[in-house]
This record gives structure tokens, C-alpha cells and sequence, in this order.
């Protein structure tokens, strides 16, 4: 779940840190609440590894100290990570093979056409890594799956 004005402006930011040409990402912080996971807060990848975007993400693991220490600070945890892509929200081989939290569970979120539209789930990509089994898509499923919410 995600309240509408972050998720607004989370892909704002995409948008504009990919200047309609590169891929951007990041870190989606938040709270589990039961089975719900509530996005409060974003981790723009360029914002911890300066060289992350190169056109696609290449993302230096060795900065994720920075993330924990944020999540610390902020009292959240990554719930979700975001990266836009040039055309549609499919995973690409790479983003199959390096899931960025790979942990059972964990929530990849792809946002198409570099984030130049507001778009909400239904038609972006959800995809739920499984370990060695690999990945769950839940995209079809949308705002049954991912409720983007006016309040919250
Ligand atoms: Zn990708």
C-alpha cells in the first residue's frame, strides 16, 4: 500500500533522475503491518552509489550499509525496490537473475516508459521473488495486489 502523494511523488522523481533517457530506481521504505506492507518512504539508488545510473542500473552493493543505517534512522525497513524502464514493465534477464533484496518475498516494482506518466498498478510491473523458485507475477492483479490510496 502507498499513499497517492508519495507515490506521486516517488515517480516524479523517477522521471526526472532519468531525464526520459536512462533507467532510475530505488529503495522503497516502509512498515509491515500483518501481511501489508505500507511504502513510507524512498531511496533513490543515484542518491547512495552516485554511478548507479548508467543507462541501465548498476547498483554497488557494498553502499547497502547506507541503506540499513537509513532504514535504522527511519525506523523502516525496505519493503519494495522501484526501477523504471525505457519501454514496458516486463523483468528483464538481469533484473530476474539479480533480484536487489534476495530475500523470499521481496517486491520489484517496474515502472515503464522511464515514469514519463503517472501510472498506477494495473499498469506497471509487480513481481515477487521466491527464492529458487524464482519469481510471482503479480502485475494483472494491479490495485487488487498494490492499493495506491488517497489516505493513509
Ligand atoms: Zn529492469
Amino acid at each position: 500500500m502507498c499513499r497517492r502523494s508519495l507515490w506521486n511523488h516517488i515517480l516524479r522523481e523517477l522521471k526526472a533522475r532519468g531525464c526520459g533517457e536512462r533507467e532510475s530506481g530505488g529503495f522503497l521504505l516502509g512498515r509491515k503491518d500483518g501481511d501489508t506492507r505500507v511504502i513510507k518512504s524512498f531511496l533513490a539508488y543515484d542518491d547512495i552509489d552516485p554511478k548507479a545510473l548508467r543507462g541501465h542500473i548498476v547498483f554497488d552493493g557494498s553502499r547497502m550499509d547506507f541503506v540499513w543505517s537509513e532504514c535504522r534512522r527511519l525506523g523502516l525497513q525496505v519493503v519494495a525496490d522501484v526501477h523504471t524502464h525505457p519501454g514496458g514493465y516486463r523483468q528483464s534477464k538481469t533484473d530476474r537473475a539479480n533480484p536487489m533484496i534476495p530475500e523470499r518475498g521481496h517486491l520489484a516494482l517496474i515502472i515503464p516508459n522511464f515514469a514519463e506518466k503517472v501510472c498506477l498498478p494495473g499498469q506497471i510491473g509487480i513481481f515477487e521473488y521466491r527464492g529458487r523458485d524464482g519469481w510471482l507475477d503479480h502485475s494483472k492483479a494491479g490495485a487488487d495486489f498494490f492499493a495506491v490510496r488517497r489516505f493513509r
